[in-house]
């Protein structure tokens, strides 16, 4: 019997957003950027992005990472250059905007796609390529010099940052980027609503041409001028994410302290020196789980299971990577031999809010205890 699960989202209970409901009553407006809709996005702008840009909700960021892939890809590219350790999520979005991905490996420190390796296949692909698409790495902030002077050679760039709202350094994470960066809203994700997600970027037209594209590619006189899908919002959705807003800053503080109980086992368990090693991550971040490597000499897929008769449920987030699964297997590829590695020792341990200090020891102690 699982004592401790992976996960146990915590959506906003309704009574938080219960009055929204009723302004959802009386409005009778239920989807097409409705009025809580513009609120939340307004709040969002102002609270997280300082003003600076715009930003659109999405259905899902699935469906945002197709819409902005396609809407910066260059024209004639043919390639969505990305990590293939990051959720299929984003090679599929490549693949419905009309690209191939083309997988490159990441560093060993962070996690994230490795940038000498990006620099290489963009001398080598030349005008192939369309579009790069980093990912934020479990929620990690990402220095995104590199991307903006791809961006200021006419490269467009779209960041994954899936896990990556409420990530912050002295802003969050992506404030001021001119490429699109996705947020996912999913209920496993920190600021979990059900289904949903952000597109954000600085430049305003950018956001402006993914909302189009988001109705239908609709333009003023409701013709299809691009080619759009229904990625929109319900009302009930944005009522949900209203109610979310004020609570995010505690599940924050109490997913960072959660995080801190592990560090502090691991330390006391002398985890480090039997060869378990830590992502190196930047920023203060809210916590979706708890990624960790295993031993070289262990392998992850035998420590679920051993786990699992313990009573505790972990995952290997992302093993197998994007470049083993059948849809992907066939597209082209740098060495990935970190990736490899990595997706051999690559586990995610339980988090959620009410996970208490002796949680973390069980599944610590497991861990090494065998
Ligand atoms: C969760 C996730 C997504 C997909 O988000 P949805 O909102 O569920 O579509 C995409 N990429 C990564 C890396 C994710 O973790």
């Amino acid at each position: 019997m699982i004592e401790i699960p992976f996960l146990k989202p915590n959506v906003v209970k309704n009574e938080a957003y219960l009055p929204y409901l009723d302004q959802i009553d009386i409005s009778r407006v239920y989807s097409n950027y409705g009025p809580l809709n513009d609120l939340f996005e307004q709040r969002v702008l102002l609270e997280y992005f300082n003003n600076e840009g715009a930003v659109s909700t999405v259905n899902n960021a699935t469906t945002g990472l197709i819409l902005a892939i396609s809407a910066c890809k260059r024209k004639g590219g043919k390639y969505a250059l990305m990590p293939s350790f990051t959720f299929s999520a984003t090679p599929l979005a490549a693949i419905w905007a009309g690209l191939e991905p083309y997988f490159i490996d990441i560093s060993e420190d962070n996690w994230c796609m490795n940038e000498n390796i990006v620099k290489e296949v963009i001398e080598k692909l030349g005008d192939d390529v369309a579009v790069v698409v980093p990912y934020a790495t479990f929620g990690t902030w990402l220095d995104l010099s590199y991307y903006m002077s791809l961006m200021n050679q006419g490269i467009p760039v779209v960041v994954d940052a899936a896990a990556s709202f409420g990530t912050c350094l002295d802003k969050q994470f992506g404030t001021a980027f001119d490429g699109a960066i996705v947020f996912s809203f999913h209920a496993t994700k920190a600021f979990g609503i059900g289904e949903g997600g952000l597109v954000y970027s600085s430049d305003q037209n950018l956001i402006k041409r993914i909302r189009e594209a988001a109705n239908f590619g609709f333009n003023g006189d409701r013709e299809s001028c691009l080619l759009g899908l229904n990625g929109k919002t319900s009302e009930y959705t944005a009522a949900i994410a209203l109610a979310t807003l004020p609570e995010f800053p505690e599940k924050k503080k109490v997913r960072n302290k959660i995080r801190e109980w592990y560090l502090d086992t691991m330390k006391s368990s002398h985890l480090q020196e039997r060869g378990w090693r830590i992502q190196e991550t930047k920023g203060s971040i809210a916590h979706q789980f708890f990624p960790i490597l295993c031993p070289k000499d262990q392998v992850n897929s035998d420590l679920v299971k051993r786990l699992e008769t313990q009573g505790i449920q972990v995952r290997h987030y992302f093993s197998p990577a994007c470049h083993e699964q059948e849809m992907f297997r066939s597209y082209p590829r740098s060495n990935l031999s970190v990736t490899d590695e990595i997706q051999k020792r690559i586990l995610s341990l339980p988090l959620w809010e009410e996970m208490d200090e002796n949680h973390v020891i069980r599944v610590v102690r497991s861990l090494v205890n065998g």
